[in-house]
Order: structure tokens, then C-alpha cells, then sequence
């Protein structure tokens, strides 16, 4: 079993880390930064985001597990208290009889940017934006080729069902079960008056469907996938839909989606 961790830099993840490591080579574990079967993840939901993207390029063959240093987040449920079971797992010396682990896939949303300057493409695990710098936003949104409205406002938010109780959230779009292959269309701050109008609602797109974003003026825009912002003043249109690829989780044990929106959200 080879591994590697990416942590969040702080003190406490930073020391989790090394001693993670101890314990990972006591039992027999493979540091490898290249081509790693698991990659930990030590901070927060914000920590797994740096992961996915620093290992994107080996996605379908690695799996990911999160160990968080706060409050209980979406892509990380074991405890810093909990490594040393972790690993014990990991290592495959489980006495509990569940040594196979659980794979369970999300799906992710994958982009093509196209500016004057080249087309681009990005895969995210939360979320795309498109929001305009200093002034109203103006893109024309086709859905599977036709015309669906034209958006005048602050921007666009296109969300994973993972990426659903994030920034999708704040925006007051639903939350989505990562078992829906998916991808959410919310607004944000349309205009909407008697002369400009949007649809107002959050939508969601079945797997077969792509929803195309043009630019409709000269603009400079920020656009985000996840964590990573691209400032860019040539945009001609931007792809989403769901991607062919999804990210892998390892479960040892079972973690599901609504306890984690019950905690996250209510308790
Ligand atoms: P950040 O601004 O430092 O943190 C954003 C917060 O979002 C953190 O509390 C993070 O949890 C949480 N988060 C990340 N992924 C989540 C998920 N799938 N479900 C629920 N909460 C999640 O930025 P960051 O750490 O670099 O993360 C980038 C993300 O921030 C973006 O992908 C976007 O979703 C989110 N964001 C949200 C808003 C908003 O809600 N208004 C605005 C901008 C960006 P941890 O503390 O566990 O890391």
C-alpha cells in the first residue's frame, strides 16, 4: 500500500503528518509522492480541494481519505485521535473482520474555458464560477445547444452534488446526494427587472446534458474552479457538464451524506 499526505500547513496538521508518518512506516506503508493508491488528506474540506487538484492527473487510480483538525467536514470524517485506526486499516490489520474497504464515487463537473488566448480544460470537485470584476456580469446560457436565457447580475455558480453544500449553498441552491450524477446551475445576484430576466431558480442537469456560458461583452471576469481563481479579460465561452471521470473515497466505515449535512448544518 503506498500513501502520501497533503496537510493543511497549520502547527497541529503539520504534526499529525509526522507522526502519521511514524506510525504508516511501523506498519509497513509506502510513502510515495508519485504514484500513491491513498492520498490523506490532514485539515479540512477546504485541505481535500489542494489534494484532489495536486493529484489530478492520476485520478481514476487513486482513492482518497480525509482526517480533519476541526469540525467534522463533507470530504474528511476520521478524527486526528482516530489515525492510529486509520492506519491500522489501511495496513490491512484490522481485527475487526472489514478489511476490505468500501470504494464510493462522487461525481465531478468538467469544464472547457475557451478565451482568444486558448481552450483550456478543468475538472472540479466542489464548484465553477464565473463572477465579473467591477461591473454586471453579461453571458448568454445555452442548455444542449438552445438558447435558455440570456444573465445579467454578479455571476454564475456550477456545483458538484458534493460541491452542493458549499458555495451552492450560500447561493440557495438544493443540496444533491453524491449519488446523483449531476450538476447545479445556480445564479448569483441576478438582475431581474421588467427589461432583464433570469429563471431565478437553482437547476440541475441529468449526466447527458451540457450547459455552454458565453461571454456577452467585453469583461474582465474572475473564474474559479474550487480554491484556484483565474483572472481572465478574453473569455469566449465556458462547457460544463458531468465529468467521464469521478473522484474515489475509501471508507472503512460508513459515513453517510445526511448525518454529514445534519451535522454540518444543524447540531
Ligand atoms: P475558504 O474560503 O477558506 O473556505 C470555505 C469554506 O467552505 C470552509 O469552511 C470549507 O470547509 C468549506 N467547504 C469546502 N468544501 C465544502 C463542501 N464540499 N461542503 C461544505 N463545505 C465545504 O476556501 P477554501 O478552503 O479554499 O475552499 C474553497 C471553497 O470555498 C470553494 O470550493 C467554495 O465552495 C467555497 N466558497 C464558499 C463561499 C460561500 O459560501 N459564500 C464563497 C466562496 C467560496 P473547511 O473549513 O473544512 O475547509
Amino acid at each position: 500500500m503506498r500513501y502520501y499526505v497533503l496537510d493543511r500547513g497549520d502547527q497541529l496538521s503539520v504534526r499529525l503528518t509526522e507522526s502519521f508518518h511514524k506510525m504508516a512506516a511501523e506498519q509497513g506503508l509506502q510513502l510515495d509522492a508519485e504514484s500513491p493508491d491513498i492520498v490523506v488528506s490532514i485539515g479540512g474540506d477546504g485541505t481535500m480541494l489542494h489534494a484532489f487538484h495536486t493529484f489530478i492527473n492520476r485520478i481514476p487510480s487513486i482513492a482518497f481519505v480525509g482526517i480533519h483538525t476541526g469540525h467534522l467536514g463533507f470530504y474528511a470524517d476520521w478524527k486526528a485521535d482516530e489515525i492510529p485506526e486509520l492506519i491500522t486499516m489501511m495496513s490491512g490489520h484490522s481485527d475487526s473482520g472489514q478489511l476490505m474497504p468500501r470504494i464510493v464515487r462522487y461525481p465531478l463537473v468538467e469544464l472547457e474555458i475557451q478565451k482568444k488566448s486558448g481552450t483550456n480544460s478543468y475538472i472540479c470537485l466542489n464548484e465553477f464560477t464565473l463572477k465579473g470584476v467591477g461591473g454586471t456580469v453579461v453571458a448568454q446560457v445555452d442548455i444542449n445547444d438552445e438558447l435558455f436565457e440570456m444573465f445579467r447580475g454578479d455571476g454564475i455558480c456550477v456545483s458538484t452534488p458534493s460541491g452542493s453544500t458549499a458555495y451552492n449553498k450560500s447561493l440557495g441552491g438544493a443540496m444533491i446526494h453524491p449519488s446523483i450524477e449531476a450538476l447545479q446551475i445556480t445564479e448569483i445576484a441576478s438582475i431581474n427587472n421588467r427589461v432583464f430576466r433570469t429563471m431565478g431558480s437553482a437547476l440541475v442537469l441529468p449526466k447527458h446534458h451540457h450547459v455552454d456560458i458565453y461571454s456577452r461583452k467585453e469583461q474582465s471576469l474572475i473564474l474559479t474552479i474550487d480554491h484556484i481563481n483565474i483572472p481572465t479579460d478574453d473569455l469566449i465561452s465556458v462547457r460544463c457538464q458531468v465529468a467521464k471521470q469521478k473522484i474515489s473515497f475509501v471508507r472503512y466505515r460508513p459515513f453517510p451524506f445526511w448525518n454529514r449535512v445534519r451535522n454540518a448544518f444543524l447540531d
